[in-house]
C-alpha cells in the first residue's frame, strides 16, 4: 500500500491507508497508548491497545523520534476530541501493523517542543534535529515558497535568472572579500562576492535588461549583533527603468506575496510612504524608522521607502570620502556639478527598503558615464591607475552602448525573518553561522593539512 501523508489521511476515512514518519510524542494511558506521529506535512495521531496485541507491544517498546511505517484503519473523531491545531486533527489512526523502519538515540534536547529556549550552540551543532520541530520545518517551508513566489512572478515578468560566479575577485560592497587560494600561481587568489554587483550590471551592457538571481553573498564583516558571513539575496537589475518605477515594481512584488502566502497580515500603508533620508534622520534619528502604528501586532507590517541619501559619508576615522552605498550609484542630474565643488552634499539615486525598523534592500540608478565614474572614483580617493586596474572592465563595457540601469537586492533572510516574527536571521536560514561566525555542525572555519597548505604556497606564521 502506498504511503499517504498524515495531511491526507482525512480524505481516507474508513480505509485502511500506510503511513510513515517520526514519533513525536507518546502517551500511555494504560490500556490505550496514543503516539503522535511526525511527517513533513504535519501530526497524526495514532492509537493502539491489546486488540491488536502484536502492533500494541510493539508499539509501547518504541521511543521518541523513531522512525516507524504503521497500517491502519483511519477514523473519525468524536466532535469533542477534533483537534483543529494539527492538519489531521479530525481523525485518528488505529493501528493493525507496525514496522520499526530505524530507532532514534534519546535526543539532546526536546523535538516535540519549542527550541527557541535551547542552548544556541547545541541547537547548531545538531541543527538537523533542531529543524525536525514543527517551528523550524515551517520556517524552511515558508521560506521556499517566498523564493518560488519570487522566482515565478519574476520570471513571467520578463526577468532573466542568470548564476554569477562565486570564485571571482574582489567586489566593493564595503566590506572585506573572503579570499580563497588556489594552485594556479603564487600570490593568485580568488575573492567570494559580496554581491553579484558587477556582474549584474555588466549583465546590463550584455543585453538581459531584466536580470534576478537567488545570490549568496560573502562578507568577511566583525561578528557585530545579527550578520552572518553569507546572506541570501534577491539580487535584481534592470535597463530603461526610472528610479520609481523600479520602486514600483518591487513593492508590487512584495506586496503579492505578502497577499499570497502571509493573508493574514496587512500593510500599516498603502501604497508605501516615500520619506526622503533627511527627513527621517530629522524625524526619528535613523534611516531605517519603525513605522508600525501597533508594535505588538505581530501581524502589521510598515513597509516605506527611503530615498535621497547622501552619495557619500565621511569616515572620521580613517579621514576620507566613502560611498554610502557602492561607487556605482549615480548622482542626481542636479547634484553632478556638486562634485567638483562639495561632494559631501551631493544626492545620489539610492534607496532603501525599510520594514519595522529593518533595512530590506538597497539599491540604486547607477553611473554609466565613465567620466563621472572616474570622477567617483577620484572623490573617494582612488587613482586612476589603481581604478582603472581594479575596475578597467567596468569603464571598457560602459563605453560599448551601456544602457541606462539600476537594481535592488532585498534580504531574504530578513525578509523572512519579519514575515515569520523571529528575533534574529538565524531562525530562519537552514545552516547558519553562530553570532561569532563559526558552524558548530561542520567545525568550520577549521586548519587544514601541512599539504594543502604546501600545494598552495602558502606558509603560515
Ligand atoms: N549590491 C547591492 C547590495 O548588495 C545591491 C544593489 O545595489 O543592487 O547591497
Amino acid at each position: 500500500m502506498a504511503r499517504i501523508l498524515a495531511e491526507e489521511t482525512p480524505q481516507h476515512i474508513d480505509q485502511e491507508v500506510t503511513v510513515a514518519g517520526w514519533v513525536h510524542a507518546i502517551r500511555d494511558h494504560g490500556k490505550v497508548l496514543f503516539i503522535d506521529l511526525r511527517d513533513r506535512s504535519g501530526l497524526l495521531q495514532i492509537v493502539a491497545g491489546p486488540w491488536e496485541k502484536t502492533a500494541y507491544e510493539q508499539l509501547k517498546s518504541v521511543g521518541n523520534e523513531w522512525v516507524i511505517q504503521i497500517e491502519g484503519k483511519v477514523v473519525r473523531r468524536i466532535e469533542r476530541l477534533i483537534n483543529p491545531d494539527i492538519v489531521s486533527g479530525t481523525v485518528e489512526l488505529q493501528v493493525k501493523n507496525v514496522t520499526v523502519l530505524n530507532k532514534s538515540l534519546v535526543p539532546p534536547f526536546e523535538i516535540n517542543n519549542d527550541t527557541a529556549g535551547v542552548e544556541e550552540e547545541q541547537r547548531l551543532q545538531y541543527r538537523y534535529l533542531d529543524l525536525r520541530t514543527l517551528r523550524m520545518h515551517k520556517h524552511l517551508i515558508q521560506r521556499a515558497k517566498v523564493v518560488n513566489f519570487f522566482r515565478k512572478t519574476l520570471s513571467e515578468a520578463g526577468f532573466t535568472e542568470v548564476e554569477t560566479p562565486l570564485l571571482t575577485a574582489s567586489t566593493p560592497e564595503g566590506a572585506r572579500d573572503y579570499i580563497v587560494p588556489t594552485r594556479l600561481g603564487k600570490n593568485q587568489f580568488y575573492a567570494l562576492p559580496q554581491s553579484p554587483q558587477q556582474y549584474k550590471q555588466l549583465l546590463m551592457v550584455a543585453g538581459v535588461e531584466r536580470y534576478f538571481q537567488i545570490a549568496k553573498c560573502l562578507r568577511d564583516e566583525d561578528s557585530r549583533g545579527d550578520r552572518q558571513p553569507e546572506h541570501t539575496q534577491l539580487d535584481i537589475e534592470m535597463s530603461f527603468m526610472t528610479q520609481n518605477e523600479i520602486l514600483e515594481l518591487v513593492e508590487e512584488l512584495y506586496k503579492s506575496m505578502v497577499l499570497n502566502l502571509y493573508p493574514e497580515k496587512h500593510f500599516t500603508a498603502d501604497p508605501w510612504p516615500h520619506l526622503s533620508y533627511a527627513e527621517v534622520m530629522e524625524k526619528y534619528g535613523t534611516d531605517k524608522p519603525d513605522l508600525r502604528r501597533d508594535k505588538n501586532d505581530p501581524n502589521e507590517l510598515a513597509f516605506a521607502w527611503i530615498t535621497d541619501f547622501p552619495l557619500f559619508e565621511y569616515n572620521d576615522k580613517e579621514k576620507r570620502i566613502e560611498p554610502m552605498h557602492h561607487m556605482f550609484t549615480m548622482p542626481r542630474e542636479s547634484d553632478i556639478p556638486l562634485l567638483d565643488t562639495d561632494p559631501l552634499k551631493v544626492t545620489g539615486q539610492l534607496y532603501d527598503m525599510v520594514c519595522n525598523g529593518y533595512e530590506l534592500a538597497s539599491g540604486s540608478i547607477r553611473i554609466v558615464d565613465p567620466a563621472i565614474q572616474e570622477k567617483i572614483f577620484s572623490i573617494i580617493g582612488m587613482d586612476l591607475k589603481t581604478a582603472h586596474s581594479k575596475f578597467g572592465h567596468m569603464l571598457t563595457a560602459f563605453q560599448y552602448g551601456a544602457p541606462p540601469h539600476g537594481g535592488i537586492a532585498p534580504g531574504i533572510d530578513r525578509t523572512m525573518m519579519i514575515l515569520e516574527n523571529e528575533p534574529n536571521i538565524r531562525e530562519v536560514i537552514a545552516f547558519p553561522k553562530t553570532g561569532e561566525g563559526r558552524d558548530p555542525l561542520m567545525h568550520a572555519p577549521g586548519p587544514v593539512t601541512a599539504e594543502q597548505l604546501a600545494e598552495l604556497n602558502i606558509k603560515i606564521g
